[in-house]
């Protein structure tokens, strides 16, 4: 649960999964841009050194950024006194953006010597969570340090998966990898759900392996009642910069991440 810090919600939310295109950066900016039409003051913080959240928030030359996560990071590893705001950047739909770019690549080598490299990221973020509602982050598919402040940071977690056989073992892993750090490093981290994303309702296993993700995690963990289809306005609105409730307003992508936003909300 998120805590209240003065009148906003503060709640960050982990976006990740150990496996590659699932729509993780999709549903962060789709769910991201949701909640700000909600009125929910809400940041997006890129934490994936790929940066597609940041080009696909419309940024075009990434590198040309004076400030990303990683000079924030590099302050906080060195000590050195910013204002927490630096850098981020309001999208024309409402939503802040802390944005990547390629120099997010070497942060691994600047936390791997430190003591307490684990909460570099949650120190940046308990001092933004009073300026916000919803702070998410996106993050890269691997488990590497850069994920785990991430997962440390968090409040709670929500997990996009495609509906196909070898998806659910990337499930898997990523749930051994978050037990580990609630014993270890983040005892309060929830899971909020798993969200199935590019559904498929014409394939005909798509409905065999949701039963399979339900009959195994139903009972554990809250899998989101709305299901993303596929959809190639989805897909397609990212290189445009806008979001998907801007780029096909009336169709089924919007209306289900508006949806699941709903759900989100709901939960507190
Ligand atoms: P990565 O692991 O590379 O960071 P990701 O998990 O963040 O990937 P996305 O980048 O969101 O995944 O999505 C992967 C690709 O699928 C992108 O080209 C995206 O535009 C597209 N995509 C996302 N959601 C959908 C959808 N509902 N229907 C069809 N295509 C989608
Ligand atoms: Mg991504």
């Amino acid at each position: 649960m998120g805590k209240t810090i003065g009148k906003t919600i503060g709640k960050t939310i982990f976006i990740g999964a150990r496996k590659g295109g699932v729509g993780k950066t999709t549903t962060t900016a789709s769910l991201g841009v949701g909640l700000a039409r909600k009125g929910k003051k809400t940041l997006l913080i890129d934490a994936d050194s790929q940066h597609s959240l940041t080009v696909s928030l419309g940024v075009r030359e990434p590198d040309k950024l004076p400030f990303t996560l990683a000079t924030a990071m590099n302050h906080i590893i060195s000590e050195t006194d910013f204002d927490p705001t630096d850098g981020i950047i309001h999208h024309a739909e409402g939503v802040d953006l802390l944005p990547a770019n390629s120099s997010l690549t070497g942060i691994e080598l600047s936390l791997a010597p430190l003591i307490g490299r684990e909460t570099v990221l949650k120190q940046y973020v308990e001092q933004l969570k009073p300026r916000y509602d919803y702070i998410l982050i996106d993050t890269a598919p691997t488990l590497d340090l850069l994920t785990v402040n991430a997962l440390a940071a968090a409040d709670s977690v929500i997990i996009p998966v495609v509906p196909k056989y070898l998806d659910a073992i990337g499930l898997e892993l990523l749930l051994k990898s978050i037990a580990q750090i609630q014993r270890q490093i983040n005892l309060s981290l929830e899971i909020e759900g798993i969200l199935l994303t590019m559904v498929d309702r014409r394939a005909n296993f798509t409905q065999e392996i949701i039963s399979l993700v339900e009959n195994a995690y139903g009972g554990k963990i809250r899998i989101f009642g709305e299901h993303i289809p596929r959809s190639i306005r989805a897909a397609e609105c990212s290189a445009r910069g806008v979001s998907i409730y801007q780029y096909d307003p009336k169709g089924k992508a919007a209306a289900a991440y508006a949806a699941l936003v709903g759900e989100v909300l709901n939960c507190g």
